[in-house]
């Protein structure tokens, strides 16, 4: 049996549901379908990133933690940032899907619980099998993951939120990169998001071409967290991930790719959460105007400086800790955190590029160049 929609959304995540519930609101009435396999409570997760006034309130029902400052650590550093008009917010995805899934259900969007096996045009319809029916599409718009290649930079992460036995004295701070960690497998780092005096999310996250077993990231928290004189008495839950830190394909078959899949993940971060909510908007905006293309949300400078610095830090291990060190010191928490938000300026760059060693950079931004 084959049904007839307007718009197939395939992959319910962050980047699919929001395109949902926007179009549903849209006083343009579409047929839509939404083809997601997992719904929103099952897919527990921290998404965190710096937030203004007006985002925090917009995602208030969602936020699980908000801190003012945040560090980052190395054997001879810590430098605490903290900036006036952006708090680091920690989101309960499950949550915050949830609530779109709530939203988009009460719009009469149909929501599809099945895996998505193949896509093809035929006479410039788009034809999706799914497990037990087949979806004809004027347009799809794909958020599944992208593919993540073997031999390519990621950044690749296991963590656990955990109930501490004697407590943590300052929950004030996030611990954004701690480097005091082992660094034989790549750049490593622990993260840390202490939401009160007992409970804590710990997460080490490497980046480098090869996947770690889930014993060492955790033997890696569990080494940290004695060192940091704090021992757990109850793991609460586990997260884990691969964030594909390469340039995405562009698929160019008259399927539009959205999310990370539209390449909305900063290459240099792994930090997708804003890119996906300016994505989303500007599609709709342009939906809504008969134009179906996916709007760029990262300029190629952008792009191009992130590359660049992928490859000094896949090339130059030695120096990996002290780029992010040394980018840190030279910014004020203020400038860090639209820095990491894409909202550096001109003199924000500066003040980065001045920081970095200059033959590493020179030499990947020339090979980048002739590529
Ligand atoms: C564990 C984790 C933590 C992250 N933390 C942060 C963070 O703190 N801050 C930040 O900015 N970014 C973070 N990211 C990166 C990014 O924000 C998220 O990956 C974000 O969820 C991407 O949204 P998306 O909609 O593009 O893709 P996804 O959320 O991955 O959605 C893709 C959807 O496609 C569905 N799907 C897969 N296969 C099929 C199929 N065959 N048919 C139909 N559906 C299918 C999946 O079930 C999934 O729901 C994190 C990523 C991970 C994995």
């Amino acid at each position: 049996m084959s049904k007839n929609y307007d718009i197939a959304i395939i992959g319910g995540g962050n980047a699919g549901l929001s395109l949902a519930k926007s179009l549903a609101q849209s006083d343009i009435a579409r047929k839509i379908i939404l083809i997601e396999p997992i719904p929103a409570i099952a897919k527990q997760a921290n998404w965190c990133s710096w937030h203004d006034d007006e985002s925090l309130k917009k995602n208030s029902n969602s936020i699980k933690g908000v801190w003012d400052t945040w560090n980052i650590i190395d054997q001879d550093n810590v430098i605490e940032h903290r900036s006036h008009n952006y708090k680091y917010a920690c989101i309960d995805a499950a949550k915050y899907l949830g609530e779109l899934e709530n939203c988009i259900i009460d719009q009469n969007v149909e929501v599809l619980r099945e895996n998505t096996q193949s896509i093809s045009i035929k006479n410039n319809k788009k034809v999706i099998i799914c497990e037990s029916r087949t979806i004809i599409a004027t347009h799809v718009y794909d958020s599944r993951p992208p593919e993540i290649k073997e031999n390519s930079l990621k950044q690749h992460f296991y963590g656990i939120e955990i109930e501490l036995k004697p407590g943590v004295k300052n929950h004030e701070t996030v611990t954004l990169m701690d480097f005091r960690v082992d660094q034989k497998s790549g750049l490593h780092f622990i993260y840390a998001l202490p939401f009160d005096e007992s409970r804590i999310f710990v997460e080490s996250t490497v980046i480098s071409e090869n996947l770690n077993q889930k014993s060492w990231y955790k033997g890696m928290i569990l080494k940290w967290l004695e060192n940091q004189n704090l021992t757990c008495k109850t793991i609460i839950s586990e997260e884990s991930g691969v964030i594909s830190q390469a340039l995405q394909d562009n698929h160019h078959t008259g399927i539009h790719q959205i999310g990370s899949n539209g390449g909305a993940t900063r290459l240099s971060s792994g930090y997708a959460f804003h890119n996906i909510s300016k994505q989303i908007k500007l599609l709709s905006e342009n939906i809504k105007a008969n134009n179906y293309n996916v709007p760029d949300v990262m300029s190629n400078y952008l792009i191009n400086m992130d590359l660049i610095f992928n490859r000094v830090l896949i090339n130059n291990p030695s120096l990996s800790v002290d780029l992010f060190i040394k980018m840190a010191k030279s910014l004020s928490g203020e400038q860090f955190s639209e820095f990491m938000l894409n909202k550096a300026n001109f003199n924000i760059w500066c003040k980065v590029i001045m920081r970095m060693p200059k033959t590493p950079f020179l030499k990947e931004s020339i090979k980048i160049f002739l590529d």
